[in-house]
């Protein structure tokens, strides 16, 4: 039986960020973290816009100035200095957090083991791991995925990608966002591009849907993409993929047991981006567990979710409309501030704009109906 002061369930990107900034304000306690799968490699690429003041600043593969937008005979190309997109490899951030961790030799990985269960006692939480190990703790701190059934107006953002490289790409230096496709999907489809260099892609096809949607489906529309542009020679390096819940999770604390990352509610509704958002989550968590207080849950703005579901319901009503509704964003909302708006620190202009931007009456009448079924 072993003890520790904090146990991590899950070391993905809530806890990693959490632990790295451990280590840097020397945090006293002793720390545990239970991953069944500690060597997934790289199995993704978090992105989104600066400027980040996160500890992951030399894991940035790459920073793009500006970004477009398409649909049907539309496009929009915008950007700002001052709010760049940046692109972090997984394993380059599982690799500083680990060294980081290795400098704590009182603290313990127990990787390829999993959380079986966990009973409440006296002194905090005994949890019971898959290889019948036992770990006592007064604070866990739970990443695993939440197991959710979504209802209208909220989706899944189901994704595959593709990372090419070997091939002559061209430009790189416009970050393809969402270039929407016409098929008739339930609410929307798009691909999304990240030009890495002009010998490197990462194409990815996405869609956002009632139920997660089909990973083989997926990735033979990726196959046709190649096929047109005329890459399907490139050579594939590695493949990632996910479903992503696209709503508000509410935040979950009790009796030292708290939720972290997507579960914790992290994760914007409207657009699946998380890992800025866990990055300022993490900075309060260690401010306040290295001055012994409980770490606080991430920050919600029920405006924000308020707008999102009012937004997602107009996509579910005019699903065909996604892409339009997306470039009048882009096209009409100064970029740095739609850039601090996605990321969840949106100014009180920023939101203005954006209001500004958005059709009245497709609004009004998701925002008459998202209300409704609310109530
Ligand atoms: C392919 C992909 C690309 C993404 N791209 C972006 C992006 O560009 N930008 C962005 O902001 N967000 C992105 N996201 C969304 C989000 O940032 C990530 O999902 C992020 O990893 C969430 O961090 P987390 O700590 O909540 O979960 P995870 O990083 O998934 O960590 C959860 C951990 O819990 C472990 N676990 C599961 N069950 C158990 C158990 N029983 N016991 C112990 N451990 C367990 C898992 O193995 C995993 O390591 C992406 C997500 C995916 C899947």
């Amino acid at each position: 039986m072993t003890r520790a002061d904090i146990v991590f369930v899950g070391l993905g990107a809530a806890a990693m960020s959490l632990a790295i900034r451990l280590v840097r304000d020397q945090y006293p306690g002793r720390v545990l973290f239970i991953e069944p799968h500690p060597d997934r490699g790289d199995d993704r690429t978090w992105c989104g816009w600066g400027p980040g003041n996160h500890p992951f600043q030399s894991c940035i593969t790459r920073k793009w100035p500006q970004w477009g937008v398409s649909a049907g005979d539309q496009s929009v190309v915008a950007g700002h200095p001052d709010t760049p997109y940046e692109m972090l490899r997984a394993s380059d951030v599982a690799a500083l957090a680990g060294a980081a961790i290795a400098e704590r030799p009182d603290w313990v990985v127990l990787g390829n083991r999993a959380l079986a269960s966990a009973e409440r006692i006296d002194t905090g939480w005994r949890l019971l791991l898959d290889n019948g190990d036992e770990v006592q703790t007064t604070r866990v701190l739970d990443a695993r995925p939440p197991a959710l059934s979504l209802q209208r107006p909220w989706v899944w953002q189901s994704f595959v990608g593709v990372e090419l490289a070997d091939h002559d790409f061209g430009q790189a230096d416009t970050v393809r966002l969402m270039d929407f496709v016409e098929e008739a999907p339930p609410i929307a489809a798009f691909f999304y591009e990240l030009p890495i260099a002009r010998d490197r892609r990462l194409v990815e096809f996405t869609q956002f849907t009632p139920e997660p949607a089909d990973e083989h489906a997926m990735r033979a529309r990726i196959d046709t993409l190649l096929a047109e542009r005329g890459w399907q020679g490139a050579r594939v390096i590695r493949t990632e993929s996910g479903h992503l819940p696209m709503a508000p999770i509410p935040p979950y604390s009790k009796e030292g047991w708290m939720r972290i990352g997507t579960a914790g509610g992290s994760m914007r509704p409207a657009t699946g981006y998380a890992f800025h958002a866990i990055q300022r989550w993490a900075d309060a968590a260690s401010r306040a567990l290295c001055t012994g207080k409980p770490p606080p849950t991430p920050q919600r703005s029920g405006l924000l979710d308020w707008l999102d579901g009012v937004f997602l319901e107009s996509l579910w009503q005019n699903p065909r409309t996604a892409g339009s509704q997306f470039i009048r964003l882009f096209r009409n909302v100064p970029p740095d501030a739609l850039g601090r708006f996605l990321m969840s620190q949106p100014r009180a202009l920023d939101i203005m704009y954006v209001l500004r931007a958005l059709p009245v009456r497709p609004m009004l009448r998701a925002a008459w109906q998202h209300g409704w079924r609310r109530t």
